[in-house]
């Protein structure tokens, strides 16, 4: 079949680092796109599904084919606003879902740490939030979607039709076909606000003992750990207000939610990122970091806030274009799960890895996870350091070797890592993380639902292609 692609673009990954100049096709309509899904079938020419693009690294580009931007699919088909349980396209963003649910007293169960990703690219990654030692991840709170498979077939999924694709699918990164309608249940909430708690941590260690004993009082928790400094740190742990503070209801509201246009009622916020820019240097970030610990003890010590969910939620939002302040090489986030026993010891060796190759890294975020039933998942019964490195050229080799050094590491302790925001591991990394019985199954139903392996990505491409010819 001849096909006309549209002229190739340039796409990033979400941390600038890597690129694809290829076609990129929008289709707005399943149709659209189980047409295109032919095209390229019959062209042999292979496919890399993308939402939002809020993956860091390679898993929503795709060098060697076409890639399919399914952001334009994003009707929400249904909504019971009795039980919360919504049908939606897989370019429904968190964003819709929360406009749309919080008026009628519905949140969405999971959400990551900003509002911009797709639900198809959410659940294809099984993302999860602040609270995932509570309630899991997104996976946990789809209850059903239909996959377009690249024979055209669709298939109706759940824990109970089709469930071992269901259980692969989610987590799946997008390799066994194209979520196209997705069933999603909500969580009532009766305010739009949470009870937000600063504690302040001496060390990673002291960061891990707390957040498990909060664990049972909490419904979200998250540390910020300096790790340009001796990993001492912060948390917030977050309840959810059931009272109004002001008129019933009012709380609920998007302009109780919307994040301010200003900082302080003063400054743009698109003037911050160049503002940031000009203080991501280690110097610069010592002193932000040391502010914000500074700061962070203070707060402590004032005690308990009210702080509406979007606010909490979606920090990073407030600073829009935040990521252009690694400019012009860009960034990489190394995120690592580890088991309960082992967190304290492998993170606080990460810290002082990187402190010995000298390129700390900027951001430390921890939080506490649990396991789930998803074949790929990243979840473990433990804990997550996610790590922000600025990249430059002249430590390519150095950042190489230090990643390589923290992944054996985490392996060692029986750790797991997150295609979602990973750039470096290869396949034989992932063949240690994922279960042999999970791997294989996984490997065995890419090969029925795909045999042509049509849908592939830049990352599947290093993490999982060669595992066909060794499995
Ligand atoms: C500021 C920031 C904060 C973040 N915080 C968190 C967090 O707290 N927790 C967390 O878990 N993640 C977090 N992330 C990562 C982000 O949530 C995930 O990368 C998520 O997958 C992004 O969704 P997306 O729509 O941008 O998907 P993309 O990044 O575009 O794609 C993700 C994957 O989904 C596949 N895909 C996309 N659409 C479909 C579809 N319809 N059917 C099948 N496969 C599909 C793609 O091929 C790709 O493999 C964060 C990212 C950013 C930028």
């Amino acid at each position: 079949m001849a096909t006309n692609w549209p002229a190739p673009t340039t796409v990033t990954g979400y941390g600038f680092a890597q690129k694809a100049h290829v076609p990129v096709v929008a289709p707005d309509t399943v149709d659209a796109l189980a047409h295109t899904i032919e095209q390229a079938r019959q062209s042999g020419t292979s496919i890399g599904l993308r939402g939002a693009g809020r993956s860091y690294g390679d898993a929503a580009l795709n060098s060697r084919g076409i890639i399919v931007d399914l952001r334009r699919l994003n009707r929400i088909r249904s909504a019971d606003w009795s039980t919360g349980v919504l049908r939606v396209e897989p370019g429904v963003t968190i964003e819709q879902l929360w406009r749309e649910g919080l008026v009628h007293g519905f949140w969405p169960a999971v959400v990551p740490g900003t509002m911009f990703p797709t639900i198809g690219g959410c659940v294809a990654m099984n993302v999860h939030g602040k609270n995932n030692f509570k309630v899991g991840t997104v996976g946990d709170a789809t209850e059903s979607f239909e996959l377009l498979c690249a024979s055209g077939e669709r298939l109706n999924c759940s824990r109970t039709q089709n469930a071992d694709v269901f259980r692969a699918a989610i987590g799946g990164f997008g390799m066994l076909g194209v979520f196209t309608e997705l069933t999603l249940k909500l969580k009532r909430v009766a305010t739009g606000d949470l009870m937000v708690t600063p504690l302040a941590t001496a060390n990673i260690a002291d960061m891990v003992s707390l957040l498990a004993k909060r664990a049972a009082d909490s419904d979200y928790m998250v540390g910020w750990v300096d790790m340009l400094g001796s990993g001492a740190g912060l948390v917030h742990v977050a309840n959810y207000c059931t009272t109004e503070t002001g008129a019933p209801g009012s709380s609920l509201h998007a302009a109780h939610q919307d994040l301010p246009s200003r900082l302080f009622g003063l400054v743009p916020k698109r003037w911050m990122w160049p503002g940031l820019w000009c203080a991501l240097t280690k110097p610069g970030m010592r002193a932000v970091n040391s502010m914000k610990l500074w700061s962070g003890a203070r707060h402590a010590r004032a005690g308990s806030q009210r702080q509406s969910l979007v606010g909490f939620s979606f920090l990073l939002d407030y600073v829009p274009h935040w990521r252009n302040a690694y400019l012009p090489g860009g960034f990489l986030q190394y995120q690592s799960f580890v088991p309960r026993a082992a967190a304290a010891s492998v993170f606080e060796e990460q810290r002082l890895m990187a402190k010995r190759e000298g390129i700390q890294p900027y951001l430390g975020v921890m939080k506490l996870h649990r396991p789930d039933e998803f074949l790929l998942t990243h979840a473990v019964d433990g804990y997550s350091l996610a790590l922000d490195f600025p990249i430059a050229a002249r430590r390519t080799q150095r950042m190489q070797r230090l990643t390589t050094r923290m992944n054996d590491c985490v392996l060692g302790a029986g750790g797991r890592f997150y295609p979602a925001k990973d750039s470096v591991m290869d396949a034989s990394v992932l063949a240690r993380y994922v279960p042999p019985q999970n791997l294989q199954q996984f490997l065995s139903l890419k090969q029925r639902l795909d045999p042509q392996r049509l849908f592939c990505t830049d990352f599947s491409q290093r993490a999982l292609e060669p595992l066909f010819r060794t499995h």
